[in-house]
């Protein structure tokens, strides 16, 4: 198992971003991100321009953020090379999909794209600005992920008047937790059936006039790329001479995040390096993003263990519910029934490290 630090949700030039793909990507291969994915608004010209390949030891790999002609629902698409609808000019440099949201989430389902909704619950309303961008959409089935951390919006979200100068010298302090509302609807999700979780840091390294007040570069994305990552879980080793097996890697990355197998890691507070949350049963290792079966009466030969780089605040959540906690390097937990089992870090108040679920089912005789 290899594990590879991704940074996910990012714009370029392409976009509303600042810098372009290349110039991205080689800040990324700096700061010693394995992969990064771009998420132009409703474009994929850097696919289209040939930005996707290896930088250094980097991949680069795009994507397309898609909103509707309101400017919500904004999802990020994966592993596509087309887009789908059409897209007008909704004002303010900004396009909007003439399909609803129900209807784009179909057709790139459809298609085979791989889809994550972005800031589900952002609620910003102190700049009107800044406006909010929540999804609305949640009679669609077909997505197969959520963004439960964003570093942009948590820190909009919390921006005041008086605290707008501290927040903008210390971008990466101010970030605390994924959104609780999205956890709580991703844990709901996953009663029904495997919903991913992905962190963000949704970086346009905006130079521009913020706060009404004056022109500075926020959030540089080399600032950005030591927070929020979602890292990955695979089976091969990635060897970053191989420019040739480039859509290989990035085929194999997808499948990791669709899957859930995956972690969110806020690198702010310490490399996640050698963190591992896994199931043993009957001399098989089941880890992040698997689901297996048990027998109802092997059920006391099931344990789930943890391991972190450093002491931590080990959180045990089963179906959404916390039903352990220690702080510890390490813990292993006794079986409690079926269910979607996953762990959440934290250095204090601080959440650090957020795993996707190990699903464990119980196996019927009958069938
Ligand atoms: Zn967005
Ligand atoms: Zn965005």
């Amino acid at each position: 198992m290899f594990v590879y630090s991704g940074a996910i949700h990012i714009h370029s030039s392409y976009s509303d971003g600042s810098l372009k793909p290349n110039e991205i990507a080689n800040i990324a291969n700096e700061v010693g991100l394995d992969y990064i994915v771009l998420t132009d608004h409703n474009t994929l010209n850097a696919l289209q321009f040939g930005y996707e390949k290896f930088y250094g030891k980097t991949l680069l790999i795009v994507g397309s953020e898609i909103n509707d002609l309101e400017n919500k629902n904004h999802y990020l698409v994966l592993g596509v090379d087309r887009l789908v609808g059409s897209f007008k000019d909704i004002g303010n440099n900004e396009f909007g999909n003439e399909l609803p949201a129900i209807e784009y989430v179909k057709q790139f389902h459809k298609m085979g794209a791989v889809g994550f909704i972005a800031h589900p619950f952002e609620k910003r309303t102190q700049f009107p600005q800044h406006p909010q961008f929540p999804w609305t959409c949640w009679e669609s089935k077909l997505f197969d992920g959520i963004e439960i951390w964003n570093h942009m919006s948590e820190w909009m979200e919390g921006l005041t008047e008086s605290n707008k100068f501290n927040r903008l010298i210390h971008p990466l302090k101010s970030v605390v937790a994924p959104d609780i509302e999205a956890v709580k609807k991703w844990d709901e999700l996953n009663l029904h059936r495997k919903v991913s979780a992905i962190g963000s840091v949704d970086a346009h390294s905006h130079k521009q006039n913020v706060l009404g007040f004056f022109t500075l570069d926020i959030f540089p994305y080399k600032v950005l790329f030591k927070s929020i990552r979602t890292n990955v879980l695979l089976d091969e080793k990635i060897d970053p001479e191989r420019q040739d097996l480039f859509e290989k890697y990035k085929q194999l990355i997808i499948k990791s995040l669709k899957e859930g197998r995956s972690f969110i890691v806020n690198n702010y507070y310490g490399d996640a390096k050698g963190f591992r949350f896994f199931a043993e049963y009957k001399d098989e290792y089941y880890n992040i993003g698997e689901d297996f079966f048990v027998e109802n009466s092997d059920k006391d030969n099931v344990v789930l263990k943890c391991f972190v780089p450093k002491e931590a605040k080990i959180r045990l959540i089963k179906n959404g519910n916390c039903i352990y906690e220690i702080t510890s390097t390490s813990a292993i937990w006794n079986y409690d029934g079926p269910g979607n089992y996953r762990v959440e870090c934290w250095i204090g108040d601080k959440a650090w490290i957020f795993s996707n679920n190990i699903r464990i089912l119980i196996k019927n005789n009958h069938n």
